[in-house]
């Protein structure tokens, strides 16, 4: 397979890979489900919040005709407006109200005194020395600076957050449409692989698909474990045989150029169509793309880190793609680079580093050891650091691209 061809930029990898995902059907989940997903459709306000203009400060509501003269200026209070109660007078010249943070503005008032700019008047309790002149308006939120009624609250694709989901539950919204959740199998490959709870014989712990299955959840997606297949043509067959109905279905190993891996031929034998092998990137290489009907084939590469860093680079952003989100890219953070690193032009590196802020910027420390096949080297970064493919050398103090990891604790 020396005469594949030429390996896939990494941008170019992904954009095919988002080109194959499109947002799954929608489902009404309870807000408590909906945190992290997108909105399957506008929403437009039932509600017209908040329902009246009310106070944004403890203070009195006043007329601002009466503050025209020389300060200070003693008005009578008609009433005390509290938040939860409607107030039964109106603010007629002369006067005005006590009133709380978030109690309706009475009518007559057209602006609010914060109460530290008044003072009482102990020889008449019932009246107060108002301070300032304010303007009209001041300290006052008007009716429907939340929402009106019929307005587009949120577009369908906008992220649900805690103030989003606080702003549909204003609506007396309990449940809201999100794009269903990917499901997504996971099966390891490899007879050197077994179980956590096996004795291992001379074989070694399975740690991708446990690990992926994490990544998946975190990422938003609901993964099955379809175990271990042994390397042989047909073991690899029969296991990705029980994948049909999940969206999306990742492997791991069995895609490089051994005498064993058999990921690839298996695949086509299922009639998955392959739409490329192999992308210009370290670690990661040997990632395989595929689909059937709207199922996601993605192979991943067998040692750990190259499988985490490809889930990363490629999987998580096809999962929020079916999530729905409009923002799937991985978010990148500019640094700057702590030592130096050098390699041969050709392929993207993806140096997983530990970054810290010293003097208002981010310093990216590459770790000990950056082999594909040890965790360790994974297990202390918070950051991939790009080393662009036609690069060569980077300077102590370069500056550098870098990707949050979602991995971190
Ligand atoms: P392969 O792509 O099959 O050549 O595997 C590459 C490397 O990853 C080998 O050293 C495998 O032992 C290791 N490996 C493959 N699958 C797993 C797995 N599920 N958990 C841990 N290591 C793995
Ligand atoms: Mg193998």
């Amino acid at each position: 397979m020396s005469d594949a061809p030429a390996l896939l930029p990494v941008e170019e990898a992904r954009a095919r890979i988002l080109g194959l995902c499109t947002p799954l059907p929608p489902e009404w989940v309870p807000m408590d489900d909906a945190l992290g997903r997108a909105l399957a459709e506008d929403v437009l306000a039932r509600r017209t919040l908040p329902p009246w203009d009310n106070s944004a400060m403890d203070g009195y509501a006043v007329r601002t005709a009466d503050l025209l003269g020389p300060l200070p200026i003693r008005l009578t209070v008609g009433e005390t407006v509290f938040a939860g109660k409607l107030p039964v007078r109106e603010v007629v010249p002369g006067t005005c109200a006590r009133i709380m943070t978030g109690a309706p503005l009475p009518s007559g008032a057209d602006a609010v005194v914060m109460r530290e700019r008044t003072r009482p008047v102990p020889e008449a309790p019932d009246t107060v020395d108002i301070l300032e002149a304010p303007g009209p308006g001041q300290f006052i939120r008007p009716r429907g600076e939340d929402a009106r009624e019929g307005d587009v609250l949120l577009r369908r694709g906008t992220p649900l957050g805690i103030p989003e989901l606080g702003l549909l539950w204003a609506q007396g919204m309990a449940s809201v449409p999100v794009p269903r959740r990917p499901r997504v199998a996971v099966l390891s490959t490899g007879d050197e692989l077994c179980r956590v709870d096996e004795p291992p014989g001379g074989r070694i712990v399975d740690t991708n698909a446990p690990a992926l299955a994490l990544a998946v959840r975190r990422a938003g997606g609901v993964p099955t474990l379809l175990g271990i297949a042994r390397d042989t043509p047909e073991a690899v067959r029969e296991a990705l045989a029980r994948a049909d109905g999940f969206d999306v279905v990742l492997t791991s190993a069995g895609v490089s150029v051994g005498d064993h891996d058999f990921v690839k031929d298996a695949l086509e034998a299922l009639g998955v169509a392959q739409h490329f092998w192999r992308v210009a990137i370290k670690p990661g290489k040997p990632l395989v793309v595929g689909q059937r009907g709207a199922a996601l084939f993605l192979g991943l590469p067998g040692n750990p880190t190259s499988s985490l860093v490809t889930f990363e680079l490629f999987v998580r952003p096809a999962l929020r793609r079916l999530l729905g989100l409009e923002d799937v890219e991985p978010a990148r953070v500019s640094g700057r680079l702590e030592g130096r690193l050098s390699k041969a032009p050709g392929l993207a590196h993806f140096v997983r580093v530990m970054a810290t802020w010293r003097a208002g910027e981010l310093w990216a420390k590459p770790l000990g050891t950056q082999t594909s096949g040890a965790l360790r080297s994974a297990s202390a970064a918070t950051h991939l650091l790009h080393f662009p493919r036609e690069h060569s050398s980077l300077t102590d103090g370069s500056h550098v691209e870098l990707i949050p990891l979602s991995w971190v604790a």
